[in-house]
Protein backbone atom coordinates (compact mmCIF):
# COMPACT_ATOMS: atom_id res chain seq x y z
CA UNK A 1 0.00 0.00 0.00
CA UNK A 2 1.63 3.03 -0.89
CA UNK A 3 0.80 7.45 0.15
CA UNK A 4 -2.48 9.32 -1.19
CA UNK A 5 -1.06 9.70 -4.61
CA UNK A 6 -3.52 9.45 -7.46
CA UNK A 7 -3.38 6.26 -9.64
CA UNK A 8 -3.82 6.60 -13.47
CA UNK A 9 -6.83 4.16 -14.81
CA UNK A 10 -4.26 3.19 -16.96
CA UNK A 11 -2.62 1.22 -13.76
CA UNK A 12 -6.17 -0.99 -13.59
CA UNK A 13 -6.11 -1.39 -17.85
CA UNK A 14 -3.07 -2.66 -17.70
CA UNK A 15 -3.52 -5.14 -14.69
CA UNK A 16 -7.38 -6.47 -16.83
CA UNK A 17 -4.50 -7.09 -19.88
CA UNK A 18 -2.55 -9.08 -17.66
CA UNK A 19 -5.07 -11.09 -15.90
CA UNK A 20 -6.67 -11.83 -19.09
CA UNK A 21 -3.35 -12.80 -21.03
CA UNK A 22 -2.28 -15.36 -17.67
CA UNK A 23 -3.83 -18.22 -16.43
CA UNK A 24 -3.42 -20.34 -13.71
CA UNK A 25 -4.28 -19.36 -9.72
CA UNK A 26 -0.91 -18.30 -8.72
CA UNK A 27 0.02 -16.01 -11.45
CA UNK A 28 -3.33 -14.80 -11.24
CA UNK A 29 -2.52 -14.09 -7.72
CA UNK A 30 1.16 -12.64 -8.35
CA UNK A 31 -0.62 -10.06 -10.86
CA UNK A 32 -3.34 -9.07 -8.93
CA UNK A 33 -1.09 -8.72 -5.71
CA UNK A 34 0.91 -6.32 -8.06
CA UNK A 35 -1.73 -4.38 -8.64
CA UNK A 36 -2.90 -4.14 -4.94
CA UNK A 37 0.58 -2.88 -3.93
CA UNK A 38 0.22 -0.27 -6.68
CA UNK A 39 -2.97 1.08 -5.21
CA UNK A 40 -3.03 3.32 -2.36
CA UNK A 41 -4.97 2.41 0.70
CA UNK A 42 -8.00 4.91 0.06
CA UNK A 43 -8.71 3.54 -3.18
CA UNK A 44 -8.15 0.40 -2.16
CA UNK A 45 -12.23 -0.62 -1.96
CA UNK A 46 -12.99 0.73 -5.56
CA UNK A 47 -10.13 -1.01 -6.94
CA UNK A 48 -11.55 -4.14 -5.48
CA UNK A 49 -14.90 -3.40 -7.06
CA UNK A 50 -13.18 -2.99 -10.33
CA UNK A 51 -11.58 -6.51 -10.22
CA UNK A 52 -15.13 -7.74 -9.35
CA UNK A 53 -16.00 -6.22 -12.58
CA UNK A 54 -18.38 -3.90 -10.73
CA UNK A 55 -18.20 -0.62 -9.04
CA UNK A 56 -19.56 -1.43 -5.68
CA UNK A 57 -20.95 -4.30 -3.85
CA UNK A 58 -22.54 -6.79 -5.63
CA UNK A 59 -25.82 -6.47 -3.40
CA UNK A 60 -26.12 -2.68 -3.78
CA UNK A 61 -27.37 -3.45 -7.26
CA UNK A 62 -26.16 -1.03 -9.20
CA UNK A 63 -26.49 -1.47 -13.29
CA UNK A 64 -23.86 0.10 -15.26
CA UNK A 65 -25.74 -2.16 -18.09
CA UNK A 66 -25.38 0.31 -20.86
CA UNK A 67 -26.47 -1.61 -23.95
CA UNK A 68 -24.34 -2.40 -26.71
CA UNK A 69 -25.83 0.08 -29.50
CA UNK A 70 -25.50 3.13 -26.60
CA UNK A 71 -21.79 1.91 -25.81
CA UNK A 72 -21.13 2.11 -30.20
CA UNK A 73 -23.06 5.89 -30.00
CA UNK A 74 -20.83 6.87 -27.25
CA UNK A 75 -17.60 5.51 -29.13
CA UNK A 76 -19.00 7.50 -32.18
CA UNK A 77 -19.08 10.73 -30.42
CA UNK A 78 -15.77 10.05 -28.53
CA UNK A 79 -13.69 9.32 -32.42
CA UNK A 80 -16.07 11.55 -34.24
CA UNK A 81 -16.66 8.55 -36.76
CA UNK A 82 -20.26 7.72 -37.97
CA UNK A 83 -22.16 5.61 -35.59
CA UNK A 84 -22.54 3.15 -38.22
CA UNK A 85 -18.92 2.99 -39.25
CA UNK A 86 -18.02 2.26 -35.93
CA UNK A 87 -20.87 -0.72 -35.63
CA UNK A 88 -19.51 -2.26 -38.70
CA UNK A 89 -16.44 -2.37 -37.47
CA UNK A 90 -17.53 -3.83 -34.07
CA UNK A 91 -19.52 -6.42 -35.91
CA UNK A 92 -15.83 -7.14 -37.98
CA UNK A 93 -14.40 -7.54 -35.10
CA UNK A 94 -16.37 -9.13 -32.93
CA UNK A 95 -15.64 -7.47 -29.38
CA UNK A 96 -16.92 -4.11 -28.10
CA UNK A 97 -13.63 -3.60 -26.48
CA UNK A 98 -11.10 -4.74 -28.82
CA UNK A 99 -13.00 -2.79 -31.69
CA UNK A 100 -12.50 0.15 -29.48
CA UNK A 101 -8.79 -0.20 -28.91
CA UNK A 102 -8.34 -0.60 -32.73
CA UNK A 103 -10.39 2.61 -33.21
CA UNK A 104 -8.25 5.01 -30.80
CA UNK A 105 -5.17 3.55 -32.40
CA UNK A 106 -4.75 6.21 -34.27
CA UNK A 107 -4.80 8.92 -31.50
CA UNK A 108 -1.73 9.15 -30.14
CA UNK A 109 -3.20 9.72 -26.43
CA UNK A 110 -1.35 10.21 -23.34
CA UNK A 111 -3.15 8.45 -20.11
CA UNK A 112 -5.45 11.33 -17.70
CA UNK A 113 -7.92 9.46 -16.26
CA UNK A 114 -8.14 8.57 -12.76
CA UNK A 115 -9.48 5.64 -11.08
CA UNK A 116 -11.26 7.53 -8.50
CA UNK A 117 -13.16 10.09 -11.16
CA UNK A 118 -13.71 6.78 -13.78
CA UNK A 119 -15.69 5.46 -10.87
CA UNK A 120 -17.74 8.67 -10.19
CA UNK A 121 -18.41 8.98 -13.57
CA UNK A 122 -19.41 5.38 -14.04
CA UNK A 123 -21.56 5.63 -10.86
CA UNK A 124 -23.43 8.79 -12.44
CA UNK A 125 -23.97 6.74 -15.72
CA UNK A 126 -26.03 4.34 -13.35
CA UNK A 127 -27.70 6.46 -11.45
CA UNK A 128 -29.39 8.71 -14.42
CA UNK A 129 -32.60 8.16 -14.98
CA UNK A 130 -35.94 9.11 -16.10
CA UNK A 131 -36.45 11.51 -18.99
CA UNK A 132 -33.38 12.52 -20.62
CA UNK A 133 -31.50 9.84 -18.67
CA UNK A 134 -30.35 8.09 -22.16
CA UNK A 135 -28.72 11.21 -23.13
CA UNK A 136 -27.18 11.81 -20.33
CA UNK A 137 -25.49 8.65 -20.12
CA UNK A 138 -24.45 8.47 -23.59
CA UNK A 139 -22.89 12.23 -22.56
CA UNK A 140 -20.85 10.82 -20.05
CA UNK A 141 -19.43 7.96 -21.25
CA UNK A 142 -18.49 9.56 -24.51
CA UNK A 143 -16.70 12.32 -22.58
CA UNK A 144 -14.71 9.44 -20.50
CA UNK A 145 -13.77 7.70 -23.87
CA UNK A 146 -13.35 10.87 -25.37
CA UNK A 147 -10.35 10.88 -22.89
CA UNK A 148 -9.10 7.26 -22.34
CA UNK A 149 -6.06 5.40 -24.02
CA UNK A 150 -7.08 2.43 -26.63
CA UNK A 151 -6.31 -0.13 -23.71
CA UNK A 152 -8.47 2.15 -21.22
CA UNK A 153 -11.21 1.92 -23.91
CA UNK A 154 -11.60 -1.64 -24.62
CA UNK A 155 -12.06 -1.93 -20.62
CA UNK A 156 -14.10 0.52 -20.13
CA UNK A 157 -16.47 -0.66 -22.44
CA UNK A 158 -15.97 -3.94 -21.16
CA UNK A 159 -16.91 -2.81 -18.14
CA UNK A 160 -20.15 -0.22 -18.65
CA UNK A 161 -21.80 -3.49 -20.95
CA UNK A 162 -21.28 -5.92 -18.53
CA UNK A 163 -18.40 -8.25 -20.44
CA UNK A 164 -15.55 -7.49 -18.48
CA UNK A 165 -14.34 -11.26 -18.45
CA UNK A 166 -11.51 -11.46 -16.36
CA UNK A 167 -11.49 -14.96 -14.90
CA UNK A 168 -10.79 -14.26 -11.63
CA UNK A 169 -13.49 -14.84 -8.59
CA UNK A 170 -13.20 -13.20 -5.58
CA UNK A 171 -11.41 -16.09 -3.74
CA UNK A 172 -8.59 -14.97 -5.78
CA UNK A 173 -8.76 -11.35 -4.72
CA UNK A 174 -9.05 -12.08 -1.17
CA UNK A 175 -5.93 -14.40 -1.56
CA UNK A 176 -4.18 -11.16 -3.40
CA UNK A 177 -5.12 -8.74 -0.42
CA UNK A 178 -4.03 -11.65 2.06
CA UNK A 179 -0.93 -11.60 0.52
CA UNK A 180 -0.28 -8.31 0.70
CA UNK A 181 -1.74 -6.59 3.52
CA UNK A 182 -2.48 -9.81 6.06
CA UNK A 183 0.87 -11.34 6.29
CA UNK A 184 0.10 -14.01 3.33
CA UNK A 185 -1.89 -17.22 3.48
CA UNK A 186 -2.41 -17.81 7.19
CA UNK A 187 -5.12 -14.41 7.16
CA UNK A 188 -6.67 -15.46 4.61
CA UNK A 189 -9.22 -17.80 6.60
CA UNK A 190 -10.11 -14.22 8.49
CA UNK A 191 -10.69 -12.15 5.16
CA UNK A 192 -12.71 -14.67 3.92
CA UNK A 193 -14.95 -15.01 7.09
CA UNK A 194 -15.59 -10.94 6.54
CA UNK A 195 -16.36 -11.10 3.01
CA UNK A 196 -19.03 -14.07 3.61
CA UNK A 197 -20.89 -12.08 6.33
CA UNK A 198 -20.53 -8.32 4.26
CA UNK A 199 -20.44 -9.95 0.62
CA UNK A 200 -18.86 -6.24 0.16
CA UNK A 201 -14.79 -6.77 -0.52
CA UNK A 202 -14.66 -2.77 -0.47
CA UNK A 203 -15.98 -3.26 2.62
CA UNK A 204 -13.34 -5.59 3.80
CA UNK A 205 -10.56 -4.14 2.39
CA UNK A 206 -11.12 -0.72 3.70
CA UNK A 207 -11.14 -2.44 7.06
CA UNK A 208 -8.14 -4.22 6.58
CA UNK A 209 -5.93 -1.07 5.72
CA UNK A 210 -7.23 0.87 8.14
CA UNK A 211 -7.87 -0.92 11.47
CA UNK A 212 -5.62 -4.64 10.06
CA UNK A 213 -6.35 -8.09 10.44
CA UNK A 214 -7.69 -7.36 14.09
CA UNK A 215 -10.09 -5.16 12.58
CA UNK A 216 -11.09 -7.24 10.39
CA UNK A 217 -11.76 -10.47 12.45
CA UNK A 218 -13.84 -8.08 15.04
CA UNK A 219 -16.28 -6.96 11.95
CA UNK A 220 -19.77 -7.65 12.95
CA UNK A 221 -23.01 -8.67 10.60
CA UNK A 222 -24.74 -5.82 9.95
CA UNK A 223 -28.57 -4.96 8.58
CA UNK A 224 -27.88 -4.15 4.96
CA UNK A 225 -25.28 -6.10 4.35
CA UNK A 226 -26.51 -9.46 3.10
CA UNK A 227 -25.00 -12.54 5.05
CA UNK A 228 -23.51 -15.27 2.70
CA UNK A 229 -26.09 -18.66 3.26
CA UNK A 230 -24.69 -21.52 5.58
CA UNK A 231 -25.41 -24.69 3.91
CA UNK A 232 -25.92 -28.16 4.21
CA UNK A 233 -24.24 -31.26 3.68
CA UNK A 234 -26.36 -34.26 2.42
CA UNK A 235 -26.62 -37.83 3.25
CA UNK A 236 -29.17 -40.48 2.40
CA UNK A 237 -29.54 -42.87 5.90
CA UNK A 238 -30.66 -41.64 9.54
CA UNK A 239 -28.28 -43.54 11.47
CA UNK A 240 -25.30 -42.30 9.69
CA UNK A 241 -26.86 -38.75 10.44
CA UNK A 242 -26.62 -39.41 13.66
CA UNK A 243 -23.32 -40.31 14.03
CA UNK A 244 -22.43 -37.66 12.12
CA UNK A 245 -23.89 -34.89 14.28
CA UNK A 246 -22.73 -36.84 18.26
CA UNK A 247 -26.15 -38.78 18.15
CA UNK A 248 -28.77 -35.80 18.92
CA UNK A 249 -29.71 -33.26 16.28
CA UNK A 250 -32.60 -30.66 15.97
CA UNK A 251 -34.92 -32.46 13.03
CA UNK A 252 -36.65 -29.28 10.93
CA UNK A 253 -38.82 -29.83 7.88
CA UNK A 254 -37.08 -28.74 4.83
CA UNK A 255 -39.18 -26.65 2.68
CA UNK A 256 -39.63 -26.26 -0.78
CA UNK A 257 -39.56 -22.54 -1.84
CA UNK A 258 -37.51 -19.77 -1.62
CA UNK A 259 -34.59 -18.94 1.05
CA UNK A 260 -34.36 -15.41 2.35
CA UNK A 261 -33.20 -13.68 4.24
CA UNK A 262 -34.98 -10.76 5.69
CA UNK A 263 -32.80 -7.13 7.10
CA UNK A 264 -34.22 -4.66 8.68
CA UNK A 265 -31.88 -1.57 9.31
CA UNK A 266 -32.38 0.72 12.04
CA UNK A 267 -34.65 3.37 9.37
CA UNK A 268 -37.20 0.41 9.71
CA UNK A 269 -36.71 -0.35 6.27
CA UNK A 270 -36.92 -4.09 5.28
CA UNK A 271 -35.04 -5.98 2.71
CA UNK A 272 -35.49 -9.31 1.58
CA UNK A 273 -32.08 -10.74 -0.02
CA UNK A 274 -32.07 -14.23 -2.11
CA UNK A 275 -29.22 -16.41 -1.72
CA UNK A 276 -27.63 -14.50 -5.11
CA UNK A 277 -27.87 -11.31 -2.99
CA UNK A 278 -30.70 -10.03 -5.08
CA UNK A 279 -33.20 -7.87 -3.36
CA UNK A 280 -36.59 -9.39 -3.92
CA UNK A 281 -38.83 -7.16 -1.62
CA UNK A 282 -41.01 -6.17 -4.62
CA UNK A 283 -41.82 -9.97 -5.68
CA UNK A 284 -42.78 -10.66 -2.18
CA UNK A 285 -44.77 -7.24 -0.79
CA UNK A 286 -46.43 -9.02 1.67
CA UNK A 287 -43.90 -10.68 3.42
CA UNK A 288 -42.30 -7.49 4.08
CA UNK A 289 -45.90 -6.92 5.35
CA UNK A 290 -45.80 -9.88 7.51
CA UNK A 291 -42.61 -8.78 9.09
CA UNK A 292 -42.88 -5.57 9.58
CA UNK A 293 -45.73 -6.81 12.05
CA UNK A 294 -43.92 -9.83 13.39
CA UNK A 295 -40.69 -8.91 13.81
CA UNK A 296 -39.68 -7.39 17.48
CA UNK A 297 -36.61 -6.51 17.39
CA UNK A 298 -36.09 -2.97 15.36
CA UNK A 299 -32.60 -4.14 13.68
CA UNK A 300 -32.66 -7.94 12.60
CA UNK A 301 -31.21 -10.02 10.01
CA UNK A 302 -33.41 -13.67 10.43
CA UNK A 303 -33.65 -16.41 7.77
CA UNK A 304 -36.81 -18.28 6.05
CA UNK A 305 -38.02 -20.29 3.31
CA UNK A 306 -40.72 -18.66 1.65
CA UNK A 307 -43.04 -21.11 0.49
CA UNK A 308 -46.68 -21.22 -1.34
CA UNK A 309 -48.53 -22.06 1.66
CA UNK A 310 -52.37 -22.12 1.62
CA UNK A 311 -52.81 -20.82 5.53
CA UNK A 312 -56.28 -21.46 5.95
CA UNK A 313 -55.93 -25.33 5.16
CA UNK A 314 -52.63 -24.97 6.29
CA UNK A 315 -51.04 -26.47 3.50
CA UNK A 316 -48.12 -26.64 1.24
CA UNK A 317 -48.18 -26.20 -2.42
CA UNK A 318 -45.86 -26.76 -5.02
CA UNK A 319 -42.62 -25.39 -5.32
CA UNK A 320 -43.43 -24.27 -9.09
CA UNK A 321 -46.13 -22.12 -7.60
CA UNK A 322 -43.94 -19.36 -5.11
CA UNK A 323 -41.94 -19.20 -8.53
CA UNK A 324 -44.67 -17.60 -10.67
CA UNK A 325 -44.21 -14.32 -8.25
CA UNK A 326 -40.81 -13.82 -9.75
CA UNK A 327 -42.59 -14.28 -12.82
CA UNK A 328 -45.27 -12.14 -12.92
CA UNK A 329 -45.55 -8.57 -13.77
CA UNK A 330 -48.47 -7.68 -12.12
CA UNK A 331 -47.45 -8.02 -8.60
CA UNK A 332 -50.56 -7.18 -7.11
CA UNK A 333 -52.42 -10.16 -9.14
CA UNK A 334 -49.61 -12.18 -8.33
CA UNK A 335 -50.28 -11.72 -4.55
CA UNK A 336 -53.50 -12.88 -4.16
CA UNK A 337 -53.02 -15.55 -6.98
CA UNK A 338 -50.15 -17.17 -4.93
CA UNK A 339 -50.27 -16.91 -1.15
CA UNK A 340 -47.11 -16.90 0.27
CA UNK A 341 -45.77 -18.35 3.86
CA UNK A 342 -42.37 -17.49 5.61
CA UNK A 343 -40.87 -20.58 7.85
CA UNK A 344 -38.17 -18.76 10.31
CA UNK A 345 -35.27 -21.31 10.70
CA UNK A 346 -32.70 -18.04 11.64
CA UNK A 347 -31.57 -15.46 13.49
CA UNK A 348 -28.02 -13.83 12.62
CA UNK A 349 -28.49 -10.52 14.39
CA UNK A 350 -31.24 -8.79 16.89
CA UNK A 351 -30.29 -4.77 18.21
CA UNK A 352 -27.09 -4.39 18.24
CA UNK A 353 -26.05 -8.13 18.77
CA UNK A 354 -24.23 -10.57 16.32
CA UNK A 355 -26.06 -13.66 17.11
CA UNK A 356 -24.22 -15.89 14.57
CA UNK A 357 -21.06 -17.17 17.05
CA UNK A 358 -24.30 -18.51 19.30
CA UNK A 359 -24.70 -21.97 18.80
CA UNK A 360 -27.83 -23.48 17.12
CA UNK A 361 -30.39 -23.87 20.05
CA UNK A 362 -29.38 -19.86 21.55
CA UNK A 363 -30.51 -18.72 18.00
CA UNK A 364 -33.15 -20.63 17.82
CA UNK A 365 -34.94 -19.43 21.28
CA UNK A 366 -33.97 -15.89 20.16
CA UNK A 367 -35.92 -16.44 17.09
CA UNK A 368 -38.81 -17.84 18.67
CA UNK A 369 -38.67 -14.70 21.29
CA UNK A 370 -38.15 -12.26 18.53
CA UNK A 371 -41.18 -13.33 16.08
CA UNK A 372 -44.66 -13.25 16.72
CA UNK A 373 -46.36 -16.02 14.93
CA UNK A 374 -49.44 -15.12 12.58
CA UNK A 375 -50.93 -17.74 10.22
CA UNK A 376 -48.03 -16.90 7.40
CA UNK A 377 -45.51 -16.18 9.47
CA UNK A 378 -44.19 -19.09 10.88
CA UNK A 379 -41.17 -21.00 12.80
CA UNK A 380 -40.02 -24.16 10.52
CA UNK A 381 -41.39 -27.47 12.67
CA UNK A 382 -38.14 -28.94 14.37
CA UNK A 383 -37.91 -31.53 16.71
CA UNK A 384 -35.12 -32.91 19.14
CA UNK A 385 -34.15 -36.58 17.82
CA UNK A 386 -31.58 -39.41 19.28
CA UNK A 387 -33.17 -41.75 17.80
CA UNK A 388 -32.21 -42.95 14.49
CA UNK A 389 -35.97 -44.83 13.85
CA UNK A 390 -37.47 -41.85 14.75
CA UNK A 391 -35.67 -39.51 12.69
CA UNK A 392 -36.89 -42.04 9.98
CA UNK A 393 -40.48 -42.05 11.26
CA UNK A 394 -40.22 -37.80 11.34
CA UNK A 395 -38.74 -38.09 7.37
CA UNK A 396 -41.72 -39.96 6.48
CA UNK A 397 -43.93 -37.32 8.83
CA UNK A 398 -42.44 -34.26 6.77
CA UNK A 399 -42.59 -36.00 3.29
CA UNK A 400 -46.35 -36.67 3.90
CA UNK A 401 -46.70 -32.97 5.13
CA UNK A 402 -45.61 -32.14 1.28
CA UNK A 403 -42.07 -31.05 2.28
CA UNK A 404 -38.71 -31.93 0.65
CA UNK A 405 -37.37 -34.01 4.05
CA UNK A 406 -35.90 -32.97 6.53
CA UNK A 407 -32.91 -30.50 7.27
CA UNK A 408 -30.88 -32.32 10.39
CA UNK A 409 -29.05 -29.56 12.39
CA UNK A 410 -26.40 -29.89 14.73
CA UNK A 411 -27.24 -28.72 18.38
CA UNK A 412 -23.22 -29.04 19.80
CA UNK A 413 -21.19 -26.47 20.47
CA UNK A 414 -19.95 -26.15 17.42
CA UNK A 415 -23.36 -24.90 15.45
CA UNK A 416 -22.43 -21.21 15.14
CA UNK A 417 -24.10 -20.07 12.06
CA UNK A 418 -21.21 -20.38 9.35
CA UNK A 419 -21.93 -18.24 6.68
CA UNK A 420 -20.96 -19.45 2.88
CA UNK A 421 -19.63 -22.56 4.27
CA UNK A 422 -21.06 -25.82 3.45
CA UNK A 423 -20.14 -28.05 6.55
CA UNK A 424 -21.40 -30.88 8.27
CA UNK A 425 -23.61 -28.63 11.11
CA UNK A 426 -26.67 -28.70 8.82
CA UNK A 427 -27.45 -32.25 7.29
CA UNK A 428 -30.46 -32.44 4.37
CA UNK A 429 -32.03 -35.61 4.19
CA UNK A 430 -34.28 -35.94 0.56
CA UNK A 431 -36.70 -38.14 -1.58
CA UNK A 432 -34.73 -38.34 -4.18
CA UNK A 433 -31.58 -39.48 -2.10
CA UNK A 434 -33.65 -42.76 -2.06
CA UNK A 435 -34.61 -43.35 -5.56
CA UNK A 436 -33.11 -45.51 -8.05
CA UNK A 437 -31.97 -42.49 -9.92
CA UNK A 438 -30.04 -41.11 -6.76
CA UNK A 439 -29.34 -37.71 -6.50
CA UNK A 440 -30.04 -34.20 -8.37
CA UNK A 441 -26.80 -31.51 -8.33
CA UNK A 442 -26.49 -28.33 -9.97
CA UNK A 443 -24.14 -27.54 -12.45
CA UNK A 444 -23.01 -24.56 -14.18
CA UNK A 445 -23.31 -24.79 -18.29
CA UNK A 446 -19.61 -24.49 -20.00
CA UNK A 447 -20.27 -25.04 -23.50
CA UNK A 448 -22.93 -26.28 -25.63
CA UNK A 449 -22.85 -28.52 -29.10
CA UNK A 450 -25.35 -27.40 -32.22
CA UNK A 451 -28.06 -29.75 -32.26
CA UNK A 452 -28.99 -31.71 -34.94
CA UNK A 453 -32.03 -33.32 -36.93
CA UNK A 454 -35.23 -31.62 -35.28
CA UNK A 455 -32.83 -29.87 -32.96
CA UNK A 456 -31.39 -27.85 -35.79
CA UNK A 457 -30.28 -24.25 -35.03
CA UNK A 458 -30.59 -24.89 -31.57
CA UNK A 459 -28.05 -26.67 -28.94
CA UNK A 460 -28.41 -30.58 -28.81
CA UNK A 461 -26.51 -30.95 -25.46
CA UNK A 462 -24.81 -28.58 -23.20
CA UNK A 463 -21.13 -29.71 -21.54
CA UNK A 464 -21.58 -29.02 -17.39
CA UNK A 465 -19.00 -28.57 -14.95
CA UNK A 466 -19.20 -28.07 -11.11
CA UNK A 467 -17.11 -25.64 -9.26
CA UNK A 468 -14.23 -26.29 -7.40
CA UNK A 469 -14.01 -23.98 -4.71
CA UNK A 470 -10.11 -24.56 -3.76
CA UNK A 471 -8.90 -23.71 -7.34
CA UNK A 472 -12.07 -21.30 -7.97
CA UNK A 473 -12.33 -23.15 -11.45
CA UNK A 474 -15.01 -24.89 -12.98
CA UNK A 475 -14.64 -28.68 -13.86
CA UNK A 476 -16.43 -30.23 -16.58
CA UNK A 477 -18.47 -33.54 -15.51
CA UNK A 478 -20.66 -34.50 -18.11
CA UNK A 479 -22.63 -33.75 -21.44
CA UNK A 480 -26.30 -33.39 -21.24
CA UNK A 481 -28.74 -33.28 -23.60
CA UNK A 482 -32.05 -35.24 -21.97
CA UNK A 483 -34.40 -34.09 -20.10
CA UNK A 484 -35.27 -30.42 -22.28
CA UNK A 485 -38.61 -29.56 -24.02
CA UNK A 486 -38.92 -28.14 -27.47
CA UNK A 487 -39.78 -24.91 -25.33
CA UNK A 488 -36.81 -25.76 -22.72
CA UNK A 489 -34.56 -25.92 -25.56
CA UNK A 490 -35.65 -22.73 -27.16
CA UNK A 491 -35.13 -20.71 -23.48
CA UNK A 492 -31.80 -22.45 -23.10
CA UNK A 493 -30.41 -20.70 -26.41
CA UNK A 494 -31.57 -17.41 -25.18
CA UNK A 495 -30.54 -17.42 -21.41
CA UNK A 496 -26.95 -18.82 -22.41
CA UNK A 497 -26.92 -15.94 -25.19
CA UNK A 498 -25.16 -13.28 -22.22
CA UNK A 499 -22.34 -16.00 -21.20
CA UNK A 500 -21.39 -16.44 -25.41
CA UNK A 501 -17.09 -16.28 -25.12
CA UNK A 502 -15.06 -16.54 -27.68
CA UNK A 503 -12.62 -19.44 -26.96
CA UNK A 504 -13.07 -21.62 -23.51
CA UNK A 505 -12.79 -19.02 -20.60
CA UNK A 506 -10.32 -18.74 -17.68
CA UNK A 507 -11.71 -20.40 -14.90
CA UNK A 508 -13.37 -23.62 -17.16
CA UNK A 509 -10.95 -26.57 -16.95
CA UNK A 510 -12.61 -29.04 -19.82
CA UNK A 511 -11.18 -31.19 -22.80
CA UNK A 512 -14.24 -31.73 -24.57
CA UNK A 513 -14.65 -29.02 -27.66
CA UNK A 514 -17.88 -27.67 -27.64
CA UNK A 515 -19.30 -26.00 -30.17
CA UNK A 516 -19.55 -22.32 -28.15
CA UNK A 517 -18.17 -22.00 -24.70
CA UNK A 518 -19.70 -20.25 -22.00
CA UNK A 519 -18.14 -17.92 -19.18
CA UNK A 520 -19.89 -20.12 -16.33
CA UNK A 521 -23.08 -18.36 -15.47
CA UNK A 522 -26.34 -20.68 -16.51
CA UNK A 523 -26.95 -23.25 -13.61
CA UNK A 524 -29.31 -25.86 -14.51
CA UNK A 525 -30.64 -28.68 -11.85
CA UNK A 526 -29.77 -32.41 -13.07
CA UNK A 527 -30.39 -36.04 -12.17
CA UNK A 528 -27.98 -38.60 -12.71
CA UNK A 529 -27.95 -42.59 -12.12
CA UNK A 530 -24.58 -42.80 -11.64
CA UNK A 531 -21.33 -41.09 -11.03
CA UNK A 532 -18.58 -42.90 -12.69
CA UNK A 533 -14.60 -42.81 -12.73
CA UNK A 534 -13.41 -41.26 -15.73
CA UNK A 535 -10.65 -40.39 -17.99
CA UNK A 536 -12.30 -37.70 -20.20
CA UNK A 537 -13.57 -35.71 -17.92
CA UNK A 538 -11.62 -33.34 -14.95
CA UNK A 539 -13.54 -32.51 -11.84
CA UNK A 540 -12.28 -34.26 -9.19
CA UNK A 541 -9.54 -35.09 -11.03
CA UNK A 542 -6.80 -37.33 -9.42
CA UNK A 543 -8.57 -36.71 -5.78
CA UNK A 544 -10.87 -40.45 -6.06
CA UNK A 545 -7.91 -42.24 -8.34
CA UNK A 546 -4.90 -41.49 -10.66
CA UNK A 547 -5.64 -40.04 -13.84
CA UNK A 548 -9.41 -40.29 -13.47
CA UNK A 549 -11.98 -37.58 -13.13
CA UNK A 550 -15.65 -37.82 -12.06
CA UNK A 551 -18.50 -38.25 -14.62
CA UNK A 552 -22.18 -38.66 -14.64
CA UNK A 553 -24.15 -41.29 -16.48
CA UNK A 554 -27.87 -40.73 -17.83
CA UNK A 555 -27.90 -37.24 -16.96
CA UNK A 556 -31.13 -35.25 -17.35
CA UNK A 557 -32.10 -31.86 -17.11
CA UNK A 558 -34.59 -31.86 -14.04
CA UNK A 559 -37.05 -28.79 -16.01
CA UNK A 560 -35.62 -26.73 -12.85
CA UNK A 561 -33.54 -23.63 -14.07
CA UNK A 562 -31.86 -22.78 -11.13
CA UNK A 563 -32.00 -19.28 -11.52
CA UNK A 564 -31.80 -18.97 -8.02
CA UNK A 565 -28.23 -19.95 -7.65
CA UNK A 566 -24.65 -18.35 -9.15
CA UNK A 567 -22.59 -19.81 -11.08
CA UNK A 568 -20.42 -20.22 -7.82
CA UNK A 569 -23.78 -21.57 -6.37
CA UNK A 570 -23.01 -24.63 -7.82
CA UNK A 571 -22.44 -28.47 -7.00
CA UNK A 572 -19.05 -28.00 -5.53
CA UNK A 573 -16.19 -31.18 -6.75
CA UNK A 574 -16.17 -31.85 -3.04
CA UNK A 575 -19.61 -33.23 -2.99
CA UNK A 576 -19.19 -34.51 -5.74
CA UNK A 577 -16.44 -36.56 -4.25
CA UNK A 578 -18.56 -37.26 -1.39
CA UNK A 579 -21.77 -38.66 -3.86
CA UNK A 580 -19.53 -40.78 -5.10
CA UNK A 581 -18.29 -41.91 -1.96
CA UNK A 582 -21.46 -42.60 -0.23
CA UNK A 583 -22.25 -44.42 -3.17
CA UNK A 584 -19.69 -46.50 -3.40
CA UNK A 585 -20.62 -47.43 1.00
CA UNK A 586 -24.56 -47.69 0.15
CA UNK A 587 -25.23 -49.79 -2.80
CA UNK A 588 -28.26 -48.68 -4.76
CA UNK A 589 -31.74 -49.43 -3.14
CA UNK A 590 -29.92 -49.01 0.09
P1 LIG B 1 -27.97 -25.96 -1.34
O1 LIG B 1 -28.78 -24.87 -0.75
O2 LIG B 1 -27.57 -27.01 -0.35
O3 LIG B 1 -26.90 -25.50 -2.23
P2 LIG B 1 -30.23 -26.33 -2.92
O4 LIG B 1 -30.37 -24.89 -3.18
O5 LIG B 1 -30.53 -27.29 -4.02
O6 LIG B 1 -28.85 -26.75 -2.34
P3 LIG B 1 -31.32 -27.90 -1.02
O7 LIG B 1 -30.25 -28.86 -1.23
O8 LIG B 1 -32.66 -28.37 -1.39
O9 LIG B 1 -31.13 -26.56 -1.73
O10 LIG B 1 -31.26 -27.47 0.55
C1 LIG B 1 -30.88 -26.28 1.12
C2 LIG B 1 -32.00 -25.27 1.18
O11 LIG B 1 -33.11 -25.77 1.87
C3 LIG B 1 -31.69 -24.03 1.96
O12 LIG B 1 -30.88 -23.16 1.25
C4 LIG B 1 -33.05 -23.46 2.24
O13 LIG B 1 -33.46 -22.66 1.16
C5 LIG B 1 -33.94 -24.67 2.25
N1 LIG B 1 -34.60 -24.97 3.53
C6 LIG B 1 -35.85 -25.44 3.66
N2 LIG B 1 -36.17 -25.67 4.92
C7 LIG B 1 -35.09 -25.34 5.67
C8 LIG B 1 -34.80 -25.40 7.06
N3 LIG B 1 -35.71 -25.82 7.96
N4 LIG B 1 -33.58 -24.98 7.46
C9 LIG B 1 -32.66 -24.56 6.58
N5 LIG B 1 -32.87 -24.51 5.25
C10 LIG B 1 -34.08 -24.90 4.79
Amino acid sequence: GSKGAPVEYLTVAEAYRDLEAVSGRLALIDRLATLVEQTPDKLLPVVCYLCQGQIAPEFAGIDLGLAEKMAIRALAAATGAEVTQVAARVREIGDLGQAAELLLAAEDRAASLEVAEVVRTLHAIAAAEGTGSQGRKLELMSRLLGRATPLEARYLLRLVTGNLRLGIGTPTILDALARVHAGGKAGRPVLERAYNICCDLGKVAATLVSGGLEAVAELKVQPGNPVRSMLAQRLAQAPEILAKLGGECSAEYKYDGVRVQAHRTADGHIELYTRRLETISDQFPDVVEMLAAGLGPREAICEGEVVAYDAASGELRPFGEVMLRRRKHGIDQAVKDVPVGMFCFDLLYADGEDLTRLPYPERRARLTAALTLSPRLRMTDAAEVTDADVLEARFAQALDYGCEGLMCKSVGPDSGYKAGARGWQWIKLKRDYRSELSDTVDLAVVGAFAGRGRRTGLYGAVLLAAYDADADLFRAVTKCGAGFTDADLVSLSERLKPFEAAGKPARVDARQSPDVWFEPGLVLEILSAELTLSPNYTAAWGQVEDDSGLAMRFPRFTGRWRDDKSAEDATTTRELIELFLGARRTPAGG
